[in-house]
Protein backbone atom coordinates (compact mmCIF):
# COMPACT_ATOMS: atom_id res chain seq x y z
CA UNK A 1 0.00 0.00 0.00
CA UNK A 2 0.99 3.66 -0.35
CA UNK A 3 1.69 5.87 3.04
CA UNK A 4 0.14 8.76 1.06
CA UNK A 5 -2.10 8.54 -1.79
CA UNK A 6 -2.88 12.06 -2.74
CA UNK A 7 -6.35 12.30 -5.31
CA UNK A 8 -6.23 15.09 -7.29
CA UNK A 9 -3.26 17.23 -9.10
CA UNK A 10 -4.04 21.13 -9.17
CA UNK A 11 -1.77 22.92 -6.84
CA UNK A 12 -3.30 21.66 -3.74
CA UNK A 13 -2.14 17.88 -4.91
CA UNK A 14 0.80 18.71 -6.20
CA UNK A 15 1.90 20.37 -3.18
CA UNK A 16 0.89 17.56 -0.53
CA UNK A 17 2.73 14.96 -3.26
CA UNK A 18 5.73 16.82 -2.72
CA UNK A 19 5.83 17.64 0.97
CA UNK A 20 4.94 13.96 1.81
CA UNK A 21 7.91 12.49 -0.78
CA UNK A 22 10.53 14.55 0.45
CA UNK A 23 10.02 12.47 3.94
CA UNK A 24 10.91 9.26 2.00
CA UNK A 25 7.41 7.89 2.29
CA UNK A 26 5.77 5.79 -0.29
CA UNK A 27 3.69 9.11 -2.06
CA UNK A 28 1.04 8.10 -5.35
CA UNK A 29 -0.41 10.95 -6.77
CA UNK A 30 -4.07 10.22 -8.92
CA UNK A 31 -5.36 13.04 -11.31
CA UNK A 32 -8.06 12.78 -13.74
CA UNK A 33 -5.99 16.21 -15.31
CA UNK A 34 -2.69 17.39 -14.01
CA UNK A 35 -2.57 21.22 -13.38
CA UNK A 36 -6.17 21.71 -12.47
CA UNK A 37 -8.29 24.95 -12.57
CA UNK A 38 -4.62 26.68 -13.53
CA UNK A 39 -4.93 24.52 -17.22
CA UNK A 40 -7.61 27.16 -17.67
CA UNK A 41 -6.02 30.40 -16.67
CA UNK A 42 -4.43 32.53 -18.84
CA UNK A 43 -2.28 35.09 -16.44
CA UNK A 44 -1.28 34.88 -12.43
CA UNK A 45 -0.18 37.93 -10.94
CA UNK A 46 -0.50 37.14 -7.11
CA UNK A 47 1.50 33.94 -7.02
CA UNK A 48 3.83 35.37 -4.58
CA UNK A 49 7.48 35.75 -5.45
CA UNK A 50 6.42 35.63 -9.33
CA UNK A 51 5.64 38.60 -10.74
CA UNK A 52 4.00 37.08 -13.92
CA UNK A 53 2.91 33.48 -15.41
CA UNK A 54 0.89 31.93 -17.66
CA UNK A 55 -1.44 28.57 -15.91
CA UNK A 56 -0.53 26.27 -18.62
CA UNK A 57 3.44 27.36 -17.86
CA UNK A 58 2.62 26.75 -14.13
CA UNK A 59 1.05 23.34 -14.56
CA UNK A 60 3.94 21.88 -16.12
CA UNK A 61 6.43 23.39 -13.82
CA UNK A 62 4.69 21.78 -11.19
CA UNK A 63 4.09 18.58 -12.86
CA UNK A 64 8.07 19.01 -13.34
CA UNK A 65 8.61 19.12 -10.16
CA UNK A 66 6.25 16.22 -8.92
CA UNK A 67 8.59 14.17 -11.20
CA UNK A 68 12.04 15.35 -9.42
CA UNK A 69 10.75 12.61 -6.57
CA UNK A 70 10.08 9.24 -6.16
CA UNK A 71 6.16 9.82 -6.70
CA UNK A 72 3.69 7.33 -8.61
CA UNK A 73 1.90 9.81 -10.68
CA UNK A 74 -1.25 8.60 -12.23
CA UNK A 75 -2.85 10.75 -14.97
CA UNK A 76 -6.13 10.67 -16.60
CA UNK A 77 -7.76 8.50 -13.85
CA UNK A 78 -10.35 9.34 -12.24
CA UNK A 79 -11.17 8.07 -8.40
CA UNK A 80 -15.10 6.99 -8.13
CA UNK A 81 -14.97 5.98 -4.29
CA UNK A 82 -13.63 5.84 -1.44
CA UNK A 83 -14.12 3.41 2.06
CA UNK A 84 -12.49 3.55 5.14
CA UNK A 85 -11.63 0.00 6.09
CA UNK A 86 -8.06 -0.90 8.00
CA UNK A 87 -6.55 1.19 5.01
CA UNK A 88 -8.04 3.87 2.98
CA UNK A 89 -9.72 2.45 -0.42
CA UNK A 90 -9.81 4.27 -3.56
CA UNK A 91 -11.49 2.82 -6.54
CA UNK A 92 -10.94 4.11 -9.61
CA UNK A 93 -13.23 4.41 -12.69
CA UNK A 94 -11.06 2.01 -14.25
CA UNK A 95 -12.02 -0.34 -12.00
CA UNK A 96 -8.69 -0.51 -10.32
CA UNK A 97 -8.55 -0.13 -6.26
CA UNK A 98 -5.38 1.44 -4.37
CA UNK A 99 -4.85 1.27 -0.78
CA UNK A 100 -3.04 3.11 1.21
CA UNK A 101 -2.45 4.08 4.71
CA UNK A 102 -3.43 8.41 4.50
CA UNK A 103 -4.94 9.60 1.70
CA UNK A 104 -5.06 13.76 0.79
CA UNK A 105 -8.36 14.46 -0.93
CA UNK A 106 -7.16 17.48 -3.32
CA UNK A 107 -9.79 17.33 -6.45
CA UNK A 108 -10.51 21.08 -6.80
CA UNK A 109 -14.15 22.25 -8.12
CA UNK A 110 -15.40 23.24 -11.58
CA UNK A 111 -17.37 25.69 -12.93
CA UNK A 112 -21.28 26.45 -11.59
CA UNK A 113 -24.47 26.29 -14.38
CA UNK A 114 -26.81 28.50 -14.02
CA UNK A 115 -29.08 26.19 -15.19
CA UNK A 116 -31.24 28.10 -17.58
CA UNK A 117 -33.11 26.27 -20.75
CA UNK A 118 -30.52 26.80 -23.42
CA UNK A 119 -27.47 26.25 -20.86
CA UNK A 120 -26.93 22.51 -21.49
CA UNK A 121 -28.52 22.24 -25.50
CA UNK A 122 -25.76 24.76 -26.51
CA UNK A 123 -23.20 23.72 -24.17
CA UNK A 124 -20.32 24.07 -27.07
CA UNK A 125 -22.45 26.05 -29.60
CA UNK A 126 -22.31 29.33 -27.70
CA UNK A 127 -22.48 28.10 -23.96
CA UNK A 128 -19.04 28.86 -22.41
CA UNK A 129 -17.41 28.97 -18.91
CA UNK A 130 -13.65 29.25 -19.89
CA UNK A 131 -13.14 32.45 -21.59
CA UNK A 132 -9.36 32.10 -21.90
CA UNK A 133 -9.91 28.65 -24.05
CA UNK A 134 -13.04 29.88 -25.61
CA UNK A 135 -13.09 33.57 -25.91
CA UNK A 136 -11.03 33.47 -29.20
CA UNK A 137 -13.79 31.53 -30.65
CA UNK A 138 -16.24 34.78 -30.45
CA UNK A 139 -13.64 37.13 -32.28
CA UNK A 140 -15.64 39.88 -33.41
CA UNK A 141 -18.84 38.91 -32.12
CA UNK A 142 -21.51 40.03 -29.21
CA UNK A 143 -21.29 38.15 -26.13
CA UNK A 144 -23.04 38.14 -22.46
CA UNK A 145 -21.28 36.97 -19.07
CA UNK A 146 -23.42 35.88 -16.47
CA UNK A 147 -22.33 36.44 -13.33
CA UNK A 148 -20.53 40.33 -11.41
CA UNK A 149 -17.87 38.33 -9.33
CA UNK A 150 -14.40 38.41 -9.33
CA UNK A 151 -14.32 35.42 -11.71
CA UNK A 152 -17.37 36.98 -14.12
CA UNK A 153 -15.62 40.64 -14.62
CA UNK A 154 -12.53 38.89 -14.83
CA UNK A 155 -13.51 37.00 -17.89
CA UNK A 156 -15.76 40.06 -19.16
CA UNK A 157 -12.70 42.58 -19.17
CA UNK A 158 -10.53 40.00 -20.83
CA UNK A 159 -12.98 39.16 -23.81
CA UNK A 160 -13.66 43.06 -24.19
CA UNK A 161 -10.47 42.86 -25.70
CA UNK A 162 -11.43 39.87 -28.08
CA UNK A 163 -15.02 40.25 -29.24
CA UNK A 164 -17.09 43.21 -29.99
CA UNK A 165 -19.48 44.02 -27.30
CA UNK A 166 -19.87 42.28 -23.90
CA UNK A 167 -22.85 42.39 -22.28
CA UNK A 168 -22.84 41.65 -18.25
CA UNK A 169 -25.99 40.14 -16.13
CA UNK A 170 -25.24 40.17 -12.38
CA UNK A 171 -28.71 38.81 -10.21
CA UNK A 172 -28.08 40.93 -7.26
CA UNK A 173 -28.04 45.14 -6.89
CA UNK A 174 -24.68 45.59 -6.70
CA UNK A 175 -21.43 43.67 -8.65
CA UNK A 176 -19.48 41.52 -6.10
CA UNK A 177 -16.51 41.80 -8.09
CA UNK A 178 -13.21 43.61 -6.24
CA UNK A 179 -13.54 47.65 -6.93
CA UNK A 180 -10.08 47.38 -8.97
CA UNK A 181 -11.79 45.22 -11.57
CA UNK A 182 -14.72 46.95 -11.44
CA UNK A 183 -12.81 50.47 -12.10
CA UNK A 184 -10.96 48.38 -15.18
CA UNK A 185 -14.48 46.95 -16.51
CA UNK A 186 -16.31 50.53 -16.41
CA UNK A 187 -13.40 51.59 -17.92
CA UNK A 188 -14.05 49.96 -21.08
CA UNK A 189 -16.01 51.56 -24.20
CA UNK A 190 -17.28 48.04 -25.57
CA UNK A 191 -18.97 47.04 -21.88
CA UNK A 192 -22.50 46.99 -21.03
CA UNK A 193 -23.89 46.35 -17.25
CA UNK A 194 -26.98 45.09 -16.30
CA UNK A 195 -27.54 44.58 -12.38
CA UNK A 196 -30.68 43.20 -10.48
CA UNK A 197 -31.56 40.76 -13.48
CA UNK A 198 -32.66 37.12 -13.34
CA UNK A 199 -31.46 35.63 -16.48
CA UNK A 200 -34.40 33.36 -18.46
CA UNK A 201 -33.32 31.96 -21.26
CA UNK A 202 -30.25 31.36 -23.65
CA UNK A 203 -31.85 31.26 -27.15
CA UNK A 204 -30.84 29.81 -30.34
CA UNK A 205 -31.41 27.62 -33.35
CA UNK A 206 -28.32 25.08 -34.08
CA UNK A 207 -26.25 27.96 -32.34
CA UNK A 208 -26.55 30.52 -29.49
CA UNK A 209 -28.09 33.72 -31.01
CA UNK A 210 -29.32 35.89 -27.94
CA UNK A 211 -29.96 35.76 -24.49
CA UNK A 212 -33.48 36.83 -22.25
CA UNK A 213 -33.32 38.46 -18.82
CA UNK A 214 -35.68 39.75 -16.80
CA UNK A 215 -35.38 43.10 -14.41
CA UNK A 216 -36.55 41.87 -11.29
CA UNK A 217 -37.50 45.41 -9.99
CA UNK A 218 -40.27 45.92 -12.97
CA UNK A 219 -40.30 42.12 -13.89
CA UNK A 220 -40.09 43.99 -17.65
CA UNK A 221 -38.33 40.73 -20.07
CA UNK A 222 -35.42 41.79 -22.31
CA UNK A 223 -34.18 40.25 -25.03
CA UNK A 224 -29.86 40.92 -26.44
CA UNK A 225 -29.02 38.96 -29.56
CA UNK A 226 -25.80 37.67 -29.31
CA UNK A 227 -23.95 34.74 -30.04
CA UNK A 228 -22.08 33.46 -27.14
CA UNK A 229 -22.61 33.03 -23.23
CA UNK A 230 -20.01 33.13 -20.83
CA UNK A 231 -21.31 31.57 -17.42
CA UNK A 232 -19.63 32.49 -14.47
CA UNK A 233 -21.71 32.45 -11.45
CA UNK A 234 -18.39 30.21 -8.93
CA UNK A 235 -17.58 27.41 -8.20
CA UNK A 236 -18.85 23.81 -7.03
CA UNK A 237 -16.14 21.84 -5.51
CA UNK A 238 -15.72 17.83 -7.01
CA UNK A 239 -17.05 15.97 -3.82
CA UNK A 240 -19.60 14.46 -5.14
CA UNK A 241 -17.92 10.93 -6.00
CA UNK A 242 -17.59 10.95 -2.30
CA UNK A 243 -21.26 10.64 -0.94
CA UNK A 244 -21.54 10.05 2.73
CA UNK A 245 -17.96 8.76 2.99
CA UNK A 246 -16.17 12.08 4.54
CA UNK A 247 -18.02 14.88 5.93
CA UNK A 248 -18.80 17.51 3.71
CA UNK A 249 -20.61 21.04 3.89
CA UNK A 250 -24.43 21.56 2.61
CA UNK A 251 -22.01 23.29 -0.17
CA UNK A 252 -20.01 20.25 -0.46
CA UNK A 253 -17.02 21.37 0.68
CA UNK A 254 -15.40 18.98 2.86
CA UNK A 255 -14.59 19.72 6.09
CA UNK A 256 -11.09 19.96 7.63
CA UNK A 257 -9.45 21.10 10.67
CA UNK A 258 -6.26 23.23 11.05
CA UNK A 259 -4.40 20.12 10.45
CA UNK A 260 -6.47 19.46 7.32
CA UNK A 261 -7.32 16.19 8.78
CA UNK A 262 -11.15 15.36 7.53
CA UNK A 263 -13.72 13.10 10.05
CA UNK A 264 -12.09 9.82 8.91
CA UNK A 265 -8.87 9.22 10.33
CA UNK A 266 -6.23 8.97 7.60
CA UNK A 267 -8.17 11.05 5.05
CA UNK A 268 -6.96 14.40 5.08
CA UNK A 269 -8.02 17.12 2.12
CA UNK A 270 -6.55 20.47 0.65
CA UNK A 271 -7.41 23.03 -1.88
CA UNK A 272 -11.04 24.42 -3.37
CA UNK A 273 -12.58 21.10 -2.47
CA UNK A 274 -12.46 21.87 0.85
CA UNK A 275 -14.35 24.08 3.21
CA UNK A 276 -11.48 26.83 2.98
CA UNK A 277 -12.55 30.75 3.21
CA UNK A 278 -10.69 31.61 -0.04
CA UNK A 279 -9.79 29.65 -3.02
CA UNK A 280 -6.60 31.00 -4.56
CA UNK A 281 -3.61 28.98 -6.16
CA UNK A 282 -1.03 30.02 -3.00
CA UNK A 283 -3.69 29.18 -0.54
CA UNK A 284 -4.04 25.75 -2.24
CA UNK A 285 -0.37 24.99 -2.16
CA UNK A 286 -0.56 25.97 1.73
CA UNK A 287 -3.33 23.30 2.67
CA UNK A 288 -1.97 21.07 0.31
CA UNK A 289 1.78 21.40 2.10
CA UNK A 290 -0.56 21.15 5.69
CA UNK A 291 -2.28 18.21 4.88
CA UNK A 292 0.39 16.54 3.67
CA UNK A 293 2.40 17.17 7.03
CA UNK A 294 -0.80 16.65 8.76
CA UNK A 295 -0.90 12.92 7.16
CA UNK A 296 3.22 12.47 8.16
CA UNK A 297 1.97 13.35 11.72
CA UNK A 298 -0.65 10.82 11.47
CA UNK A 299 1.49 8.26 9.98
CA UNK A 300 4.46 8.75 12.96
CA UNK A 301 1.29 7.87 15.54
CA UNK A 302 -0.42 4.73 14.07
P1 LIG B 1 -7.92 22.28 -8.91
O1 LIG B 1 -7.00 23.24 -9.54
O2 LIG B 1 -9.37 22.37 -9.23
O3 LIG B 1 -7.39 20.81 -9.22
C1 LIG B 1 -8.18 19.67 -8.94
C2 LIG B 1 -7.49 18.43 -9.45
O4 LIG B 1 -8.25 17.28 -9.08
C3 LIG B 1 -7.36 18.35 -10.96
O5 LIG B 1 -6.16 17.70 -11.29
C4 LIG B 1 -8.57 17.50 -11.35
O6 LIG B 1 -8.40 16.88 -12.61
C5 LIG B 1 -8.54 16.49 -10.23
N1 LIG B 1 -9.78 15.74 -9.96
C6 LIG B 1 -11.04 16.21 -9.76
N2 LIG B 1 -11.89 15.20 -9.50
C7 LIG B 1 -11.14 14.06 -9.52
C8 LIG B 1 -11.42 12.68 -9.31
N3 LIG B 1 -12.66 12.24 -9.00
N4 LIG B 1 -10.41 11.78 -9.41
C9 LIG B 1 -9.15 12.20 -9.71
N5 LIG B 1 -8.82 13.49 -9.91
C10 LIG B 1 -9.81 14.42 -9.82
N6 LIG B 1 -5.96 31.58 -8.34
C11 LIG B 1 -4.96 32.45 -8.08
O7 LIG B 1 -4.32 32.36 -7.04
N7 LIG B 1 -4.63 33.43 -8.97
C12 LIG B 1 -5.26 33.59 -10.15
O8 LIG B 1 -4.93 34.49 -10.91
C13 LIG B 1 -6.33 32.69 -10.44
N8 LIG B 1 -7.04 32.80 -11.60
C14 LIG B 1 -7.97 31.86 -11.89
C15 LIG B 1 -8.60 31.92 -13.15
C16 LIG B 1 -9.50 30.95 -13.53
C17 LIG B 1 -10.13 31.00 -14.87
C18 LIG B 1 -9.81 29.89 -12.63
C19 LIG B 1 -10.76 28.79 -13.04
C20 LIG B 1 -9.22 29.84 -11.40
C21 LIG B 1 -8.30 30.82 -11.00
N9 LIG B 1 -7.66 30.79 -9.77
C22 LIG B 1 -6.65 31.68 -9.50
C23 LIG B 1 -8.04 29.80 -8.76
C24 LIG B 1 -7.05 28.65 -8.72
O9 LIG B 1 -6.88 28.13 -10.03
C25 LIG B 1 -7.56 27.57 -7.78
O10 LIG B 1 -7.74 28.12 -6.49
C26 LIG B 1 -6.60 26.41 -7.68
O11 LIG B 1 -6.35 25.83 -8.95
C27 LIG B 1 -7.15 25.33 -6.76
O12 LIG B 1 -6.26 24.27 -6.71
P2 LIG B 1 -6.73 22.80 -6.29
O13 LIG B 1 -5.52 21.96 -6.41
O14 LIG B 1 -7.40 22.88 -4.98
O15 LIG B 1 -7.86 22.36 -7.31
Amino acid sequence: PYDVLVIGGGPAGASAAIYAARKGIRTGIVADRFGGQILDTASIENFISVKHTEGPKLASSLEEHVKEYNVDVMNLQRAKRLEKKDLVEIELENGAVLKSKTVILSTGARWRNVGVPGEAEFKNKGVAYCPHCDGPLFAGKDVAVIGGGNSGIEAAIDLAGIVNHVTVLEFMPELKADSVLQERLYSLSNVTVHKNVQTKEITGTDNVNGITYIERETGEEKHVELAGVFVQIGLVPSTEWLGDAVERTKFGEIVVDKRGATNVPGVFAAGDCTDSAYKQIIISMGSGATAALGAFDYLVRN
